[in-house]
């Protein structure tokens, strides 16, 4: 009895610090804005919950040399890119490719792999709740779009909107 109150204490404890992370990257959010001419840039959306999100990267051979994000949308999907831009800015693709593999992991198992993931790990409770992970995806597959030049067809996390054939 008082082990499983201490151990609902203590998964409580984890919740509200996770909550609390979240909630400081949702009110200062780092890299926010745009960038004046930027390498690669691609707009993201998840009209479910209505997050949009907007990333500009400035490339310098195979490296970010600089990343902003700017978007609307509930606190996960706002905290999320902030957290992203974090990871990635200053490093190559080929580790913000690492990143983005790794957070997808996060929300598909709920389990933070190898990969030092930062404050972005903070977000794991969202994996039990699917409409939640498409909020927490949106910046990641968007930064994904825009490192995949490629292609320029806006993201969704919505894959209803995607399969019209
Ligand atoms: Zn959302």
């Amino acid at each position: 009895m008082t082990a499983r109150r201490d151990l609902e204490a203590a998964g409580s404890l984890m919740e509200d610090l996770y909550r609390e992370v979240i909630l400081e990257h949702y009110r200062s959010p780092r890299n926010k804005g745009e960038l004046d001419g930027p390498t690669c840039a691609a707009d993201g959306a998840n009209p479910l919950c209505g997050d949009q999100i907007h990333v500009d990267v400035q490339l310098q051979g195979d490296n970010i040399e600089d990343l902003r994000f700017s978007g609307q949308g509930c606190s996960i999907s706002q905290a999320s890119a902030s957290m992203m831009t974090e990871q990635v800015s200053g490093h190559d693709r080929a580790h913000a490719q690492a990143a983005i593999d790794a957070f997808q992991q996060l929300m598909l198992t709920g389990e933070p792999g190898d990969f030092d993931l930062g404050d972005s790990e903070m977000l794991v409770g969202v994996a039990k709740f699917p409409a939640r992970v498409k909020c927490a995806s949106l910046a990641w597959k968007t930064l994904e779009q825009a490192l995949d030049t490629r292609s320029a067809d806006p993201v969704t996390t919505d894959e209803r909107t995607t399969s019209d054939g």
